[in-house]
């Protein structure tokens, strides 16, 4: 089986307290896909660091503690992806691809940690994200004019050929090949398919997407992006069955919805169920809720008929009362 793996956080950045990774299945012919394992990492417990904070030196009381995780929030994402793998496997859906950002930590501590050898497959906004990353990196550096506009282009013409040259190795190559050159004026690389002055050498060819419609000329930065280029035209085989991370991006921005990034729910298990919850209504949608709440409104109304109201004002204050002896 293929899975997507995509790891977020519930706070901005990447030194967060709480994250969670969802596996989804990547079936081409499934019409959706489902999220098939939901992990929630925790570095902390809201009730360890109560008693550690109000009654340290004393043992903690028993509880659900949620604490996963020691080490960087950074490390979770690995730890979190290995035993997602692991559960899989041992509730019988072995994983044999993986589709991520690219990032090998955690293929590397699948093969150290569980001795399996994972095949990786790129996923294309993560791809395009990272080479969009590397082109800021280049404007920040000192004495390198490239401009905004040129890097949406380049950005562009990546994804294009991406899209273009979907299983087609030789294809894809040629096309990475060309798109430096082709910015610079230099067609010797370029095929009519991609590039307007070959279908027309003879009328002037204007670079509609470029400052000034004209192309590049720095040659120090032809000579930078075309290093740039060269890991993607090097490795080309790789980008012509990209997976896509839409679906866990979907996934992600549902669980914002249900536990916004403005409010804590790390702290305790509650976290993990609107992960979950979440979960459900990828796989199954709206009607989710409907099935759930079936049976506890039912207690709910059984209690209500047969509890007179003071009755059960009496036991809720009670079980307070219990609630608050137990943490003190
Ligand atoms: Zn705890
Ligand atoms: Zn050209």
């Amino acid at each position: 089986m293929s899975v997507a793996v995509d790891t977020a956080w519930q706070k901005k950045g990447f030194d967060s307290l709480t994250s969670h990774t969802f596996f989804m299945s990547t079936d081409k012919s499934a019409r959706q896909k489902k999220v098939v394992k939901a992990i929630v990492g925790h570095r902390l417990c809201g009730v360890c660091s109560w008693w550690r904070r109000n009654k340290p030196g004393q043992k903690v009381r028993p509880h659900r503690c949620v604490r996963n995780h020691t080490g960087s929030a950074r490390a979770m994402e690995a730890t979190s992806g290995v035993k997602g793998v692991k559960e899989l496997s041992e509730q019988g859906t072995p994983v044999e691809y993986l589709e991520g950002d690219g990032d090998n930590t955690l293929i590397s501590k699948l093969k150290s940690d569980l001795n399996v050898t994972m095949k990786k497959r790129f996923d294309n906004n993560h791809v395009v994200k990272n080479f969009t990353k590397s082109l800021y990196k280049l404007k920040s550096e000192k004495g390198m004019k490239i401009s905004k506009a040129t890097i949406t282009h380049l950005e562009k013409c990546l994804k294009y050929a991406f899209s273009k040259n979907k299983g087609d190795a030789t294809g894809m190559e040629e096309n990475l090949k060309g798109i430096v050159p082709h910015q610079f004026g230099d067609h010797s690389l370029c095929q009519a398919r991609f590039c307007g002055y070959k279908r027309n050498p003879t009328e002037k060819y204007i670079h509609r997407s470029l400052p000034y419609k004209t192309s590049l000329h720095d040659d120090s930065l032809r000579e930078r992006l075309q290093d740039l280029f060269k890991p993607y035209t090097t490795h080309a085989h790789q980008y012509i069955d990209l997976g896509s991370s839409q679906q866990c991006e979907h996934a992600n921005k549902e669980v914002t919805l249900r536990a916004p990034k403005s409010h804590h729910y790390g702290n305790s298990c509650s976290l993990d169920y609107r992960v979950h919850a979440t979960a459900a209504f990828v796989n199954e949608g709206r009607h989710y809720i409907s099935e759930i709440a079936v049976y506890p409104v039912l207690v709910q109304v059984i209690v209500s008929f047969y509890m007179p109201d003071v009755q059960a004002l009496n036991e809720v204050t009670k079980s307070w009362v219990s609630l608050r002896e137990c943490i003190q």
